[in-house]
């Protein structure tokens, strides 16, 4: 029995990265003696075992035969003879394909070396097209490792467009789709995989809202929203503002924001967005005109532009969303500042002690319009104070 480090960790040591997870290849060993040695098996409809001390996967190796449909369809292959180059054979690209044994010496049957060494995402062999999730982990990898130089063999490029051509997406779940997504978003250059589906056609297949953030202008200018994500990924912004930036439809959105609105929650339903996520984008959509719109000097305006943003029950959705509009606006080259001011007066609204009106015993609309009143004094005191500047020049800063 002989083992190996192999995927991602070899990949990522080579590459002088952090290693975040160790997967192991056995090959020549069987289950019986996996067990025997302590390992437990999951059940992940091959052999694999969680290592007793570090619970890392070891997973026997495999040949695999594409028997069915899509993502889910293989049959596997495991047993003694099963050599560490026919396991790598199996593999997604070249660079995930080379394996270290104990003493450090590398097998790299598929060139991956060479591959890592030429910056080149590679596919290991023609099988590369049975399984479509491929498409979305070749893309994810171009955004992880764009700012290292690496770029998608065209040859790989033209497998990708063969499975966006096939139907062969149709069998990803939503939530596969989603995992590598959020994935993608986390990566330094989210663009980049939005890009790499829309060249290979996947992006329309998956998100045809985006169709328009992501298809090259004639002026080569990227769209505000595709800007916007790229800016909030530069600066450090978690993936709920990178994905609420990525996945509003610019033009449509300013266009006719109700059937954007529309669009959006069924693309939504379709790849089961986690809720926390999808709402916030449905949001942004929603109040982006509002947000252009919106006059600092009018308090009334403010008010019941806070109102319609939910602003007082759901202050922290609040300042993602006005976060995501700020982001988009300064990649539109809008004029910025009114989410400064709509910030501003949220938090002034805070600070209305709704608990002591309450106890004043009113009721109903009485309660209600004694609550307004003493949020527009706030607002209008907070205007005051900051002596309405030009509100380009305060928040713009
Ligand atoms: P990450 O650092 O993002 O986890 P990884 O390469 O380790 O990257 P894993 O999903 O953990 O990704 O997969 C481990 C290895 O298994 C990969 O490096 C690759 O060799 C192989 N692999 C995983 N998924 C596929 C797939 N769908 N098709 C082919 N090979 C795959």
């Amino acid at each position: 029995m002989k083992i190996y480090l192999v995927g991602g960790a070899v990949r990522d040591e080579l590459l002088g990265l952090p290693v975040r997870e160790r997967d192991w290849l056995v090959v020549g060993g069987t289950p019986e003696q996996m067990v025997l040695q302590g390992y437990t098996p999951v059940g992940k409809g091959f052999p694999v075992f969680l290592h007793p001390q570090t619970k890392e996967e070891y997973a026997l190796a495999r040949t695999e035969r594409k028997t069915g449909i899509g993502y889910g369809g293989f049959t596997f292959y495991t047993g003694v003879d099963v050599t560490a180059a026919e396991d790598l054979c199996r593999r997604d690209l070249t660079i995930n394909a080379i394996a270290k044994d104990e003493t450090g010496r590398i097998t790299d049957p598929y060139n991956g070396l060479a591959d890592l060494k030429k910056k080149i995402l590679r596919h290991v062999s023609p099988a590369f097209t049975e399984d479509p999730l491929r498409v979305l982990r070749v893309a994810r990898f171009a955004a992880r490792f764009f700012h290292k130089g690496f770029s998608v063999a065209p040859e790989t490029m033209e497998l990708m467009k063969k499975i966006s051509q096939t139907g062969e997406l149709d069998s990803l779940p939503g939530e596969r789709v989603w995992q590598e997504t959020i994935t993608a978003l986390n990566t330094n250059n989210p663009e980049i995989y939005f890009e790499i589906l829309y060249q290979c056609g996947a992006l329309i297949y998956f998100f045809p809202t985006l169709r328009e953030n992501y298809q090259p202008a004639d002026n080569n200018m990227c769209c505000p929203a595709s800007t916007a994500m790229m800016m909030a990924a530069e600066e450090g912004q978690n993936s709920l503002i990178r994905f609420a930036c990525g996945f509003t439809p610019w033009k449509s959105c300013l266009a006719d924001s109700v059937a954007c609105y529309q669009q959006i929650s069924a693309m939504v339903k379709q790849l089961k967005i986690p809720s926390k996520y999808a709402e916030v984008l449905l949001a942004v959509v929603q109040h982006l005109p509002d947000l252009i719109a919106v006059e600092k000097t009018d308090t009334e305006t403010l008010l019941r532009c806070l109102e319609r943003m939910d602003a007082f029950r759901r202050y922290e959705r609040f300042l993602v969303i006005t976060t995501a509009c700020d982001y988009l606006l300064r990649a539109a080259k809008k004029q910025r500042g009114q989410q400064g001011w709509l910030k501003e007066a949220a938090s002034a609204c805070q600070k209305v002690n709704v608990g002591k009106i309450v106890a004043k015993g009113l009721r109903g609309r009485q309660l209600a319009d004694e609550i307004r009143t003493a949020r527009l004094k706030k607002i209008e005191k907070c205007l005051h104070a900051a002596g309405t500047p030009c509100p380009d020049n305060r928040a713009g800063q």
